[in-house]
């Protein structure tokens, strides 16, 4: 298992300015009422995106739909179509496969997303984020959500491609869409919490946190960031790029890291 850990600060506050929502935030020790974007509205600018990238998304994604509604999957009430039918949705549609779905039949089929979307949180005039993905789970048959193993093949034979394409649209995302200022991505077996700093050292505080991390959790972690605060310096876990663009590569780069 592979978790790719993205925290960034982001600048288009623009396009989700009628999605705030007032949340009492824990910011450097006081509980404050600020204006959150929740996850999730974030998350589903990430979906519209891969929908036009991914090359199999089924009728419903394509309508902008859950699968949750098909008629036709509605019937399940045994393990054996309950397994056909989450490989018969994940096989069919890349949106399904990465951001997950819930068929509420009598046996319920559920994939959860691979992809995880913190509340934003305002600092400095941008937002903080923080993203987890699964990057194991994409193109994966494993049941292990609903208690199945299966006979056949446990990963479909072209997850690494649809790994590539998720990966793609995620830098394309984060460069387009939020318009992401600075950023530490991080690769790790484990999952890391990055911690709650939000002032301009966020970065910094996170990848001067990560060596310290690295050997109390004593795991393997590759990092890379890039800060247009100036104020992070590279260690040796975290490598500084030049360039937004270096870290977006990173990002993109799955199929070195699944030897971790
Ligand atoms: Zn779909």
């Amino acid at each position: 298992m592979t978790f790719l850990i993205i925290t960034l600060r982001f600048q288009n506050t623009q396009r989700f300015k009628n999605e705030t929502r007032r949340m009492p935030v824990l910011i450097n020790g006081n509980l404050k009422e600020v204006l959150v974007i929740p996850g999730v509205v974030v998350a589903s600018s990430y979906r519209d995106l891969l929908r036009e990238r991914a090359y199999k998304v089924c009728d419903f994604c394509k309508r902008g739909l859950c699968r949750d509604i098909d008629p036709k999957l509605q019937e399940v009430s045994d393990l054996s179509s309950a397994r056909e039918t989450y490989r018969h949705v994940v096989e069919e549609c890349l949106v399904d496969d990465v951001l997950g779905f819930m068929i509420p039949s009598p046996y319920p089929v559920k994939r959860t997303s691979c992809l995880m979307v913190s509340n934003a949180i305002p600092i400095d005039g941008s937002y903080a984020l923080t993203i987890c993905v699964d990057e194991s789970k994409i193109g994966s048959l494993e049941f292990a959500e609903i208690g199945l193993v299966d006979e056949k093949p446990q990963a479909l034979s072209e997850r690494d491609k649809r790994c590539q394409i998720a990966l793609k649209t995620l830098s394309e995302w984060l460069l387009r869409v939020l318009q992401v200022k600075s950023l530490v991505a991080f690769r790790s077996p484990i999952y890391i919490n990055p911690g709650d700093c939000l002032c301009d050292r966020y970065i910094a505080e996170i990848v001067q946190a990560l060596p310290v991390v690295r050997d109390t959790a004593q795991t393997r972690i590759e990092c890379c960031f890039y800060d247009d605060k100036k104020l992070a310096e590279p260690n040796e876990v975290c490598s500084e790029a030049k360039t937004l663009d270096e870290v977006l590569r990173f990002i993109e780069g799955t199929l070195q890291s699944t030897s971790i």
